[in-house]
């Protein structure tokens, strides 16, 4: 506990002060976040690291395997639910990432079913089931599963009436990004091809796109 009581104190002592307008500013003026990020809880992933963001840049909702329940839930507690509610409703950000990872526990728990007293968990990871293919468990077939789970969160979240309608209305957009872990990359969902591909491909793609108007 001593480590982390050292690197609390780390941050009062150099972070802070070199945030501290940006900390008041939010403060007064309230946060007003650009996007809603959903990610796996896997400690593996640093969300704003990888977007290299600071405070007030991202809403964060975590959960294990990054996965969207149904809105029309009648019982229970949804925190992931309420947090998409939040917001879209309340804060009104315009883009929603949902991102995976390989390697996810989540879906290799789909393989390998958790210990029996792990109920929730069970229950929890029928969110992605749909998302399992019909071969044996593989590295590669892992992977496509972690991809076609994001895909399936993404369809489950227009199943919010608050996100379809922002997202019909062109004031909401959704993104699935998919992070290898072991080699520091992001792939990102072609929404054309509905393919994950290497960022390089996207950014290629809006400069192709931007070169005739600027020629
Ligand atoms: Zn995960």
């Amino acid at each position: 506990m001593d480590e982390f009581l050292a690197r609390l104190a780390r941050f009062e002592r150099t972070f802070f002060p070199r945030y501290e307008q940006t900390y008041r500013r939010l403060v007064q003026e309230g946060q007003h976040p650009k996007a809603l990020f959903i990610g796996c809880s896997d400690s593996r992933i640093v969300p704003h690291v990888l977007m290299n963001a600071g405070p007030g840049e991202l809403f964060i909702a975590r959960n294990v395997g990054n996965l969207v329940p149904p809105w029309d839930m009648s019982a229970g507690f949804h925190g992931t639910a309420a947090a998409i509610e939040f917001a879209v409703l309340q804060l009104q950000v315009h883009n929603i990432i949902v991102c995976g990872h390989s390697h996810c526990g989540a879906i290799r728990g789909l393989y390998e079913e958790p210990p029996p007293a792990a109920r929730h968990l069970r229950a929890w990871l029928d969110l992605a089931r749909d998302a399992v293919l019909p071969v044996r468990e593989s590295p590669e077939a892992l992977r496509r599963v972690e991809q076609r789970s994001i895909l399936l969160q993404l369809e489950r979240l227009m199943s919010y009436p608050m996100v379809a309608q922002r997202v019909q209305a062109g004031q909401l957009f959704l993104h699935g990004w998919y992070y290898v872990i072991e080699d520091g990359q992001v792939l990102v969902l072609d929404t054309e091809s509905g393919r994950f591909e290497p960022l390089s491909h996207q950014i290629g793609a809006a400069g192709d796109a931007t070169a005739p108007a600027t020629a």
